[in-house]
């Protein structure tokens, strides 16, 4: 769906649902530790997975605050998008990035334009008709070559139907993407220390634990959260993260292959040829 195919590129992964027990096991485990805020995505689409309203029930049954997903919208009916408005869900970004169908066709691989407007603002219209507040309704844009000159149409075009417009700066993590698609320069910066891994984990489909989200490469894996005497706690308090914290604090993540990667780190960086 994006042109970054990092799943894609990097052969590690599979299509793949969270099962729900291995989701319970997560929020049972982090609500006890004081758990308060998830997003239900990381490289893929949660809409896919058939148990998701169940999850963001399952989630604000047991007292998470804040339960938010990214999706690329082209997953929705009206009778999904009730579900999700009455599910309890606090926040949806709907990933988008262009508002013509031939850049956001090219960005968006596979999806057809017409089809994702009218979905998002479905969505829109239904929260509307049910008086809901919630899930707050963000549209977003990746700002990159292709679609940078339509940044100020976008948030004309969405702001109806949504309650944020917001943007983010391409990222090119790994330096997987074989084009160039940065609109400004960032030096790189081998003394970063990234905040990251004190704040969060990042729990794959399978289970798969790995310290941060923009890991495509799986390489800074941290467990499993389904194999025996795992624990989320186990994993937060184990020896792999705390090495890696001790390297981020003395400035030298960059020693670490998943984030000597990142952009960072590594600046942007034009792809190789
Ligand atoms: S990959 Fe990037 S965002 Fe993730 S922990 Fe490393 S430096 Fe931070």
């Amino acid at each position: 769906m994006c042109p970054r195919t990092h799943r894609v590129a990097l052969g590690k992964w599979k299509n793949k649902m969270m099962k729900f027990e291995t989701f319970k096991k997560i929020i049972d485990e982090g609500t006890e530790k004081g758990l308060k805020a998830i997003n239900l995505n990381n490289f893929g689409e949660s809409f896919f997975n058939k148990k998701l309203v169940e999850m963001i029930e399952y989630a604000k049954s047991k007292g998470v605050l804040d339960v938010m997903l990214h999706t690329n919208g082209t997953v929705m009916d009206e009778i999904l998008a009730e579900r999700i408005i009455n599910s309890g869900l606090d926040r949806i970004i709907f990933s988008l990035d262009s508002i013509t169908k031939e850049i956001y066709e090219k960005i968006r691989i596979g999806a057809k334009f017409e089809d994702t407007i009218k979905n998002v603002k479905m969505f829109y219209k239904v929260r509307e008709k049910i008086c809901k507040y919630k899930p707050v309704i963000r549209v977003s844009m990746v700002r990159m070559k292709e679609n940078d000159h339509e940044a100020n149409k976008f948030e004309k075009f969405w702001g109806p139907y949504a309650d944020e417009v917001t943007y983010t700066d391409y990222r090119n993590q790994d330096g997987l993407d074989t084009a160039d698609r940065y609109t400004k320069f960032k030096k790189e910066n081998k003394s970063y220390s990234c905040p990251a891994l004190w704040q969060r984990l990042t729990v794959n489909a399978t289970g798969e634990v790995t310290a941060c989200c923009r890991d495509a490469g799986k390489r800074l894996t941290l467990g499993k959260i389904d194999e025996k005497n795992k624990s989320l706690t186990n994993i937060w308090n184990g020896d792999k993260l705390k090495e890696s914290r001790i390297m981020h604090e003395n400035k030298q993540a960059y020693l670490i292959d998943a984030c000597n990667g990142c952009d960072h780190i590594r600046g942007h960086i034009l792809p190789k040829k």
